[in-house]
């Protein structure tokens, strides 16, 4: 939930920029792989940076949400160039009376002919998580970080307990800011609706899920930076647990006893040690 006052449109694409920039700069959008969508529910005027209008059919319905605002990165745009020039990247979606239906606002430079192709799970999440919580705000990513998407290959991480005791051992920020774990949905084909509707779950359980042999997605309700650091700690344990495997598993990382003296000391639940 944001509190006014409200970013406006240059900041929110500013921000889309540096996240791409971001992902880029830690191996985890090569080419065109990976969006991000926003979707904020207070009054935005797209038509300063957005004049062409579309009439679009939504992947879903999504009847509460008439009004809510969508920024979306385009199909096949690189995450790394939004920065540059944010409104031939993104498209800003309004969801009409009734939500089976939205206005698509896009620049005369667009560079591409849809939102992502992943937009139905984003929308998927976002529909999930704002009926729940009834948040006014709410920023989702989809990157693929080189050592959480090896580690999602290997069979043992592919168990939700085993990958969140070895990965969220390695420093102490790890179990403070994903106190829940990272959650796993299985390989599902990209853009399917399986994939939508696999992630919708455990993503109300947690912040960041790994798609097997993919990627994962992140979300946060506080701002599009606070889903990036999640990508970050998550991909940093990654990192680390890989180094581990290369150099034949010599470090023990923190104990259980140790993960449960930092939860105690600074009050966070969690059921994972
Ligand atoms: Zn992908």
């Amino acid at each position: 939930m944001i509190e006014p006052p409200y970013p406006n449109l240059d900041d929110l694409l500013r921000v889309m920029g540096e996240t791409g920039r971001h992902l880029a700069d830690i191996g985890a959008s090569e080419g065109a792989a990976g969006n991000i969508s926003i979707c904020l529910r207070w009054p935005l005027e797209p038509r300063t940076h957005f004049p062409v209008v579309d009439e679009i059919e939504l992947p879903q319905p999504v009847p509460e949400l008439a009004g809510a605002t969508f920024l979306v990165s385009g199909s096949g745009r690189r995450l790394r160039e939004i920065i540059a020039e944010p409104a031939a990247h993104i498209a800003c979606i309004v969801v009409n009376e009734g939500g089976k239906t939205g206005k698509l606002f896009s620049a005369p430079e667009r560079r591409f002919a849809h939102v992502t192709s992943e937009f139905n799970s984003h929308l998927a999440v976002h529909y999930d998580q704002i009926c729940k919580s009834d948040t006014n705000f709410l920023a989702v990513i989809h990157a693929q970080p080189i050592h959480l998407t090896y580690l999602s290959h290997v069979p043992a991480y592919q168990d939700e307990l085993y990958l969140n005791t070895h990965l969220l051992r390695w420093q102490p920020e790890t179990i403070i800011n994903l106190p829940e774990g990272i959650g796993f949905v299985p390989f599902r084909i990209p853009s399917s609706a399986e994939l939508m509707s696999d992630s919708v779950l455990p993503l109300r359980k947690h912040r960041i899920v790994l798609w097997a042999k993919h990627g994962l997605m992140a979300r946060s309700d506080i701002s599009l930076k606070r889903a990036v650091d999640l990508v970050d700690y998550a991909e940093t344990a990654a990192k680390y647990e890989v180094l581990n495997l290369l150099l034949g598993e010599r470090a023990e990382g923190l104990s259980a006893q140790e993960i449960r003296s930092i939860c105690k000391t600074f009050n966070v639940e969690q059921n994972i040690f």
